[in-house]
């Protein structure tokens, strides 16, 4: 009888360890689930580990455990790049730190897809599964359901003007990788009433970081075209 017992605490422990929790309540309402898109296929190996560096800069990916919050899993269509910062200032919270707290820290469910500082980008949840970073829920073609997170890092030992420049090269590879536009990268901010990224916008910094992006996506499909164009040189 007694082990009886146990053994029906103990799964209950069990079962209770390892729900994955919720989303934490966030400020715009949430609609009904989105409809499953139809040419989407449900491939969990779509990881974009082909991607090893980012104008010099290494792109280092430790995904988030399977079994942790912070990772639905839920496979999803691409849809925007969703551009946050950290707000975190203090010495040392650079993106190595960051990665190390999504894998480690099972507490919430908080997760990203990409966080980038001054010399380095970590992958995080690969890009083709769903993340709650957004704070819209799961509000159709919304932020989390349809974005790929990136964080950039705002530390006090971090030059904020490479993040910058780290991010939009890496925002301009996502988006020829996925077929986006420039048009399609949006801010936390757009997603729910939040100032993030909140130095950027505080400074008036949007428009010269869109830019940044642009610049950066026309030069990579230019680069394109003139590989394109040497392959076929090659073959004749
Ligand atoms: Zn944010």
């Amino acid at each position: 009888m007694l082990s009886f017992v146990t053994a029906a605490l103990l799964l209950t422990v069990f079962i209770l360890l390892t729900r994955k929790s919720p989303e934490p309540p966030a400020e715009p309402e949430a609609t009904a689930e989105p409809e499953e898109p139809e040419e989407f296929t449900a491939d969990h190996s779509i990881y974009n580990t082909e991607l090893k560096s980012v104008g010099g800069i290494p792109v280092i990916h430790t995904h988030v455990p399977w079994d942790s919050p912070r990772r639905p899993g839920e496979v999803r269509e691409i849809r925007y790049l969703t551009i946050h910062e950290t707000d975190n200032r203090s010495s040392g919270a650079d993106a190595e730190a960051h990665n190390s707290l999504l894998v480690k820290d099972t507490s919430n469910s908080t997760g990203w897809h990409y966080t980038v500082d001054d010399h380095s980008i970590y992958h995080n949840i690969p890009d083709n599964e769903i993340s709650w970073n957004a704070g819209d829920n799961r509000a159709r073609l919304g932020g989390n359901m349809n974005g790929i997170g990136i964080e950039m890092c705002v530390n006090l030992t971090n030059d904020y003007e490479q993040t910058l420049r780290n991010t939009a090269m890496l925002a301009a590879e996502l988006l020829v990788t996925y077929d986006l536009h420039a048009e399609d990268v949006r801010l936390h901010q757009d997603f729910m009433d939040k100032i993030c990224p909140h130095r950027l916008i505080s400074e008036g910094r949007v428009e010269m970081f869109y830019q940044m992006i642009r610049d950066d996506y026309t030069e990579l499909l230019k680069q394109e075209v003139r590989d394109t164009i040497k392959r076929g040189n090659g073959n004749e």
